[in-house]
């Protein structure tokens, strides 16, 4: 009988990595990294619920580092099997995953430098370069609704999930008696509706047990047309006072949104031309995978392209490829944008750009994303006063604006839409990828509609 093993994002967000396993076979839904606390985290990475060699297949969701950063140290402990995903997820792992080792590397670097002071031997890095490339060898990329077999008598598809560029749900479909039945649907992260760019969520398929995703059980989005009026009024007001918009934001999706509303803004005469600054080389790889994958925009999106001729272009964009060229944007002195990773605001150039604008009250601080427990990100979003970066203190008085509705995940009301027409069919929903408290009211509403539901707990077993 087929079987259900959570491992991560199970109790928690990051982390993502559901194991099912069919006559002794073991398919892995998603393989992320766990982020946040560093020491508890940097354990986490190094845990796997068997060895990697016992894996035998991997089909991933999206590129994000919670689900797929981890894929690297899978193949670096012995994994060598299909990793399936979209097209558009390959190409954005493409750079992310050696990217991602990039700060592996440079973790364990600064890590064994204070080692080395206390005179404690050095740690491994937990992947390296080589690791992430072996590991892109091994994808095999499949269009949204055209089934594959990971496994024998295992039938996937992959289901439009709206959250990010190539980001899918999986159906996975199990043969009994030469007759598929008993499906499973993993939602991934599920986008919201009318977001920019990409294509709404697709209808969830018919699934007797369903893997949801809890980020927002509770929290209800501003809808879209007042979060973008929220963020036209930030960028506005920064402008009218002088400042600077610095905005943490992952490198793919958010980033991208963003230079597209003000490439309309732009383009509308809405905004006077002010430079917008993209300050993340893998943003500006992310940006090359969007303008790849025209068959993915939405239709606002393609009338956009159609009327301007360009795409997250425009004169007052630019994207900054070198170090010295971020560096040099702290002498700006004009109104400006500055976009720039992590979107948690934990590594990368973005982490320069909060200690050298959060102490001046002209600038923003946007946080266009969720902020993980344990992050700089959700310190600042809960109002810290002063905070410690690059081992200096900063005041913080510039403005900081959380916008909520401009999320990449779904909110309460969004996941029950997707869940309803499941109702009398689906026999079980477990609850991944949230906090308690979200998780606890998305299981009171799912109830409340008569699903039997639960929240995952790692290392709980379900069969199927
Ligand atoms: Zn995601």
């Amino acid at each position: 009988m087929p079987e259900l093993l959570f491992h991560g994002a199970a109790g928690e967000v990051t982390g993502s990595m559901h194991m099912v396993q069919v006559d002794g076979r073991w398919l892995a839904l998603d393989c992320g990294l766990f982020q946040g606390h560093r020491r508890e985290a940097e354990e986490k990475n190094r845990r796997w619920p068997m060895p990697a060699q016992q894996i035998d297949a991997v089909v991933l969701s999206h590129a994000h580092t919670d689900h797929a950063g981890r894929l690297p140290k899978l193949v670096r402990d012995g994994f060598d099997g299909p990793i399936y995903c979209t097209p558009a997820t390959r190409d954005l792992c493409a750079y992310m995953l050696p990217d991602s080792a990039h700060i592996q590397e440079e973790d364990a670097h600064y890590t064994n430098k204070k080692r080395a002071r206390k005179g404690e031997p050095p740690i491994e890095p937990l992947y390296g370069t080589e690791d992430a490339v072996r590991c892109l060898k091994l994808m095999r990329t499949i269009p949204n609704n055209q089934p594959f077999n990971p496994l024998p008598g295992v039938t996937c598809s992959f289901n439009e999930a709206g959250h990010i560029l190539g980001s899918a749900g999986v159906l996975v479909k199990f043969a009994k008696t030469g007759k598929l039945g008993d499906a499973l649907y993993f939602s991934g992260d599920v986008g919201r509706f009318n977001q920019p760019i990409i294509h709404d969520p697709a209808s969830f398929p018919q699934a007797d047990t369903v893997i949801l995703e809890s980020t927002y059980g509770g929290k209800q989005h501003a809808d879209g047309e007042t979060a973008l009026k929220q963020l036209f009024d930030v960028i506005d007001r920064t402008i009218r006072r002088g400042g600077k918009v610095v905005v943490p934001a992952f490198s793919v999706g958010r980033t991208q949104a963003i230079v597209y509303y003000m490439q309309e803004w732009f383009d509308a005469g809405r905004i006077p031309c002010i430079p917008v600054y993209v300050d993340s080389p893998l943003a500006i790889h992310a940006t090359h995978v969007f303008r790849a994958h025209p068959e993915l925009y939405d239709h606002q999106a393609r009338n956009l392209q159609k009327r301007t001729g360009e795409f997250l272009r425009n004169q007052c964009v630019e994207y900054i490829h070198d170090v010295a060229d971020s560096k040099a944007l702290n002498d700006r002195r004009e109104p400006c944008v500055i976009i720039s990773a992590s979107g948690m605001c934990e590594a990368g150039r973005i982490r320069h750009h909060i200690k050298n604008n959060i102490s001046n009250p002209n600038n923003t601080l946007l946080l266009p994303g969720y902020q993980g427990e344990g992050t700089l990100g959700r310190r600042l979003a809960d109002g810290a006063t002063e905070i410690r970066i690059f081992e200096e203190d900063r005041k913080v008085r510039a403005e900081v604006v959380q916008l909520s509705g401009f999320s990449a995940h779904a909110d309460e009301s969004e996941l029950l839409r997707l869940m309803d027409p499941l109702r009398g069919r689906t026999k079980h929903v477990h609850l991944v990828h949230g906090e308690a408290d979200a998780q606890t009211k998305l299981l009171a509403a799912l109830t409340q509609k008569s699903f039997k539901a639960s929240i995952a707990k790692p290392g709980e077993r379900v069969a199927l």
